[in-house]
């Protein structure tokens, strides 16, 4: 077998070699785990989204809240005054008995506001628990490709260093001059840089060659290193 021959197994190593480096690459899990995250990232954003308007909603109740609570002590005041004596005056225990019941009734409305904010809060911290879930479930999906890809992968680079060994021992016995030019070649090229002559047809391009180079080619010494005119490949007579 001549060089060139040897060299027609290496670059059939090599070409399963770059099939595995591009499984690594663009692994389909992978691209699953994109796909999720995307996703994932768009059910966040709903949950974001649904969060400010509970925070909103409980910053409302305590506002209410802290209303409620100044018009029940400013009650308790008007009430204690009542009773305390300080007030002696028919007219003026009108006016505080008018008060009383003016505060009475405002915290008795903000009560009732309250209510309607802490039922909304409700109805708001459901739809924030359901939004979760979906981020959640994204999540769990998520870890459970990363899992699958991480097992993928291994086996990937296993083979990946079997094949490696495999390609050390093929090019071995080929001159280390023809082997760097076809490396120059081959990375130029698409991945290929040998290919054999076939009925005058370069099996690396698809190119039918002249029948004067053809001849040419055929003349040409054992150890020559031929390449075809249309694509640069090194041919194999
Ligand atoms: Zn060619």
């Amino acid at each position: 077998m001549t060089d060139l021959e040897q060299l027609l197994d290496v670059q059939a190593v090599d070409t399963r070699l770059d099939v595995l480096r591009q499984q690594r690459a663009k692994h389909p899990i992978a691209a699953e785990i994109a796909a999720i995250g995307a996703e994932r990232d768009t059910a966040q954003g709903a949950v974001d989204v649904v969060e400010a308007e509970r925070a909103e909603l409980l910053r409302a109740q305590q506002r209410i809240d802290d209303e409620v609570s100044s018009f029940r002590s400013k009650k308790e005041a008007a009430e204690a005054k009542l009773y305390d004596g300080s007030v002696e005056a028919h007219k003026e225990l009108l006016a505080v008995q008018e008060e009383i019941r003016s505060l009475g009734e405002r915290q008795t409305a903000l009560e009732d506001d309250e209510l309607e904010v802490m039922e909304q809060v409700e109805e708001v911290t459901g739809r924030l628990d359901a939004a979760r879930s979906v981020v959640q479930g994204h999540e769990d999906r998520i870890t459970v490709l990363e899992a699958e890809l991480a097992v993928a992968l291994e086996a990937v680079d296993a083979e990946i260093v079997e094949v490696t060994t495999e390609r050390d021992a093929v090019a071995e016995p080929v001159d280390d001059g023809l082997l760097g030019r076809y490396d120059t070649i081959r990375s130029a090229l698409g991945g290929v840089g040998v290919a054999r002559l076939s009925g005058g047809t370069c099996l690396g391009c698809g190119m039918t060659l002249s029948a004067v180079t053809v001849d040419q080619i055929k003349k040409l010494p054992d150890d020559a290193e031929p390449t075809c005119e249309e694509c640069g490949r090194l041919l194999v007579r």
